[in-house]
């Protein structure tokens, strides 16, 4: 039953990172009177379950790099002993004492309790810039109306010219036969203990190599990762998939490119086998004790009455939306992972900060999607900004040049870690503007970002050339890249 019926110039469905934006910005920057909707706080998302901060705080980024600081300390310690740390024992081969333990269960209490605060910080965030924190199901039932289901069962009318739908998106599972054995991202970063045995993650996108490196980092069994093309990462620098692959074989994570799996069978409680066709078209069995598909997400549109005001979906299922983030329906907006641009954190952000502008600011503002930098935490990290080689290649004509370095980090020296970092920089020959900077090493994403400021600016390889370098760092590498590695012929037909 209605209880009650509230006025508002904005409805925002959604408190992950987009939403929270949009509202808070729109009711501080532009002084409107806003609602923000949002389920009950969980970590394992569902229909009635969410939570303040969204994906990003609750069960994606925040918690994951926490753990992925987690499974780090066990490379620091070994790289410690180089520097002549005896930890936890004389470290000589076989001794027992010298082996690092990790209690996984500690960390995720830890991480839990992190996650509980971040939660009730971003209510806070909300509520002190003015916007009513609305818990409950949204759903829209014409495009100036939301309705919303409280938790026990009571329900309000909560009216506004504009409705901006930010309800994110959700893992998704590959369709084969024994798929409800498999765990998924949501769970992984909500279980209490690792399994007693070897673990498989499917997929090889940023969550399937994130997670690797987190198990193989936390866990005392094998960590296999399976996934259907020859290389990690799909999309990325080729260079760098290829500096990614080794470096997960390197550090003892087993890799079975090419292979399909076709069904997960259990036997007992944490007694799993994988069933998969390699690249020879051979049927082979892994058992494992846990299987984590990590093989996409999709946007969440369903049960927030998107049929019912006719708002389109493209062919992905995702919200179609216009530059502005208009969808076809009249003051209905969408940000975020569910509209599938580009599905990252800041992007979200920097939709929700447009959004406002459009909507309240009295500009149309089009979120600039150029540049924008991005890392995977496996580990070392992959982090990145602009044109890989091979699309500077398809898009540019005339020639691109390419300046890579790869070394082993001065750390790695003494410590005896066998790993390179990999630095790359992409060209455009005749203008002599980089379109691109790649990176595989520690502190990547560190040093990514403020490169992106710079190719933002429209840099030229000159101007790296002419930036003093810091010394000795890794950074320095990216101003110190005198000598092409290659130039090839550019086949697009842009021109700078
Ligand atoms: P990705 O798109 O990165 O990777 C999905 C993986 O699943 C790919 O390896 C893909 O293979 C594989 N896959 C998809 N369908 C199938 C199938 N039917 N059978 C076998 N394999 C399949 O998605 P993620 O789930 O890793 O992450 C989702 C998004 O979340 C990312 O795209 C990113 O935008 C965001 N994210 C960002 C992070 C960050 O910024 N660090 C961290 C985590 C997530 P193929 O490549 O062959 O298609």
């Amino acid at each position: 039953m209605t209880s009650s019926e509230e006025h508002f110039d904005l409805v925002t469905i959604g408190a992950g990172s987009g939403g929270v934006r949009a509202s808070r910005f729109a009711a501080s920057l532009y002084g409107v009177k806003v609602a923000c909707v949002e389920l009950p706080f969980g970590f394992i998302a569902s229909e009635n379950v969410g939570g303040a901060g969204g994906t990003c705080v609750i069960r994606g980024c925040v918690p994951k790099k926490l753990l992925v600081y987690g499974a780090a300390f066990g490379e620091e310690i070994a790289d410690a002993r180089g520097f002549g740390w005896a930890v936890g024992g004389g470290g000589g081969e076989g001794d027992e004492a010298a082996t690092p333990t990790h209690d996984w269960s500690s960390l995720m209490k830890l991480k839990s309790k992190e996650i509980q605060r971040l939660n009730t910080t971003y209510g806070n965030i909300l509520r002190s810039a003015g916007v009513t924190f609305v818990e409950g199901r949204g759903a829209i039932l014409d495009p100036q109306t939301v309705e919303v289901t409280a938790p026990d069962g009571s329900k309000r009318l909560l009216r506004a010219k504009n409705v901006l739908i930010a309800t994110g998106g959700v893992a998704t599972k590959i369709p084969i036969e024994g798929a409800e054995h498999a765990i998924i991202s949501d769970d992984a970063l909500a279980l209490e203990s690792l399994p007693d045995g070897p673990i498989a993650v499917l997929g090889a996108g940023y969550i399937a190599t994130e997670f690797a490196g987190i198990f193989r980092g936390t866990h005392r069994h094998a960590v296999h990762l399976l996934f259907r093309g020859d290389k990690v990462l799909r999309g990325f620098d080729e260079e760098c998939r290829q500096q990614v692959q080794e470096n997960l074989v390197r550090r003892g994570i087993v890799t079975h490119p090419n292979c399909k799996p076709t069904r997960i069978e259990k036997l007992g409680e944490g007694q799993l086998v994988l069933h998969y066709v390699n690249a020879e078209g051979a049927e082979l069995q892994l058992p494992v004790a846990m299987v984590l598909m990590a093989t996409g997400r999709k946007p969440r549109v369903e049960g927030i009455g998107l049929e019912a005001v006719g708002v389109e979906l493209d062919a992905a299922g995702a919200i179609k939306v216009d530059e502005f983030s208009r969808t076809n329906v009249p003051g209905i907006w969408a940000v975020g992972d569910v509209t599938n641009r580009i599905n990252l954190t800041p992007v979200a952000l920097m939709e929700g900060m447009a959004f406002a502008k459009s909507a309240f600011g009295g500009e149309l503002t089009k979120p600039d999607y150029r540049d924008v930098a991005s890392a995977v935490f496996c580990q070392p990290p992959l982090a990145t900004v602009g044109y890989t080689e091979e699309q500077a290649i398809k898009e540019f004509s005339g020639n691109i040049d390419v300046y890579v370095s790869r070394f082993r980090p001065m750390k790695y020296t003494i410590s005896g870690r066998d790993e390179k970092t990999l630095m790359k920089l992409v060209v455009h020959a005749e203008s002599d503007k980089v379109l691109g900077c790649h990176m595989v090493g520690p502190d990547a994403p560190e040093i990514m970002q403020g490169l992106a400021v710079a190719l933002k600016c429209g840099a030229r390889k000159a101007q790296f050339d002419s930036t003093v370098g810091i010394h000795p760092s890794a950074a320095e590498e990216f101003v110190t890249m005198r000598t092409r590695t290659r130039t090839l012929p550019g086949t697009g037909t842009s021109k700078l």
